[in-house]
């Protein structure tokens, strides 16, 4: 195989043509030009990242950007308006620790992002891949930065067979064996896109990669079936209940989450534990239907279907748990409670 500081000059050259425009970006040109990168930027594209796609997470993006311009600003909003403007990105612990992490940055250390990953792992969220990345993207240090792209393309430049996860370390050591001195920021983010675009899990197009002469998966012919991956255990299905009550007035009976856990410290339906069975006390004495229809939602590690039970308050009741919400804002739920309301809304009314 070519030498390392050839492979990524190779690719360097390529990103310099077709990196992709992304909104937390800093173009190869303008970084050229003299333009650094914004760590508060490059940070929250990082958390926002970890297990969504950078298509899904563009808009939030820019919507976080243009409300909290700054960490200070960040740090400064209300918990309840982030984890709103979150919902829709899933696993809520996420929410929590950015805004921990811009607390931390703004109170502790006057704004600023600290530059080497052992300081970056210090803070809330920070685990080593985002700490790798913000490292080598933010300031440019040679720091291996390495997602499920990234391991994909190892594995077929390097024909990498034994399967993942075992194949991590080895993955993890390529990469840093090939992370180069010059540039390694935009090294970084030009293998993350090689992987996106190009070299992509299923067709792999070859005949566009600027490693196609050097890549052993590919003289083997055996690229698409790379990396090999260990059978996963298939996902558990759990049943569970929601209470969906709107008051004369208007008003819709919800209930603040635990802040550990699930979904924590979101609105959601009341409801009782998801489990083997769909079970749960109604949260007030009413007339509660059901409504024939169910919710079916994936989390990471488990399906959850989700029976649903309507029912209209009476405007002086007094509920067990829960709290009346007079101005619902639909997207604010957490996106299982938002299809649930999107079913309940056909027989009580409500905002779409
Ligand atoms: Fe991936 Fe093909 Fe490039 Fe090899 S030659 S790194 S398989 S796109």
């Amino acid at each position: 195989m070519r030498d390392a500081g050839i492979l990524a000059a190779e690719l360097l050259d390529w990103y310099d043509q077709h990196a992709r425009d992304l909104p937390w970006r800093v173009s190869p040109a303008d970084r050229r030009a003299g333009v650094q990168p914004d760590p508060y930027a490059v940070w929250l594209s990082e958390v926002m990242l970890q297990q969504t796609t950078v298509a899904a997470v563009q808009g939030y993006f820019t919507r976080f950007t243009e409300l909290w311009p700054t960490v200070e600003a960040l740090a400064a909003a209300e918990d309840a308006r982030v984890m709103g403007e979150w919902a829709g990105l899933g696993y809520y612990a996420r929410a929590r620790n950015l805004l921990k992490c811009a607390r931390v940055v703004t109170a502790e250390l006057g704004g600023r992002f600290p530059d080497t990953i052992e300081r970056l792992r210090a803070l809330p969220g920070i685990g080593p891949y985002t700490s790798a990345a913000i490292a080598a993207i933010a300031f440019d240090r040679p720091e291996a930065v390495v997602d499920g792209n990234v391991e994909r393309v190892m594995a077929r430049l390097h024909r990498i067979e034994a399967p993942l996860p075992k194949a991590k370390a080895e993955l993890r050591a390529r990469a840093a064996e090939m992370t180069p001195l010059a540039r390694p920021g935009d090294y970084a983010q030009a293998v993350m896109d090689l992987g996106a675009t190009v070299c992509t899990a299923r067709s792999p197009a070859c005949g566009l990669c600027p490693w196609r002469g050097a890549c052993r998966a590919r003289a083997a012919g055996v690229a698409s079936g790379l990396p090999r991956r260990m059978a996963k255990p298939p996902k558990p299905t759990r049943w569970g209940l929601a209470y969906i009550g709107r008051r004369a007035d208007g008003a819709w009976l919800l209930e603040r989450r635990p802040d550990r856990g699930l979904l924590g410290g979101m609105l959601g339906w009341p409801g009782g534990d998801w489990g083997e069975t769909a079970e749960g006390l109604p949260p007030v004495a009413a007339d509660w239907r059901d409504i024939g229809a169910e919710v079916r939602h994936t989390f990471t590690h488990f399906h959850l279907r989700l029976g649903l039970r309507v029912a209209n308050l009476p405007q002086h009741c007094e509920p067990a748990r829960g709290e009346f919400i007079a101005a619902l804002e639909p997207d604010d739920l957490p996106t299982v409670m938002r299809k649930a309301y999107d079913l309940a809304r056909a027989e009580l009314g409500g905002p779409v």
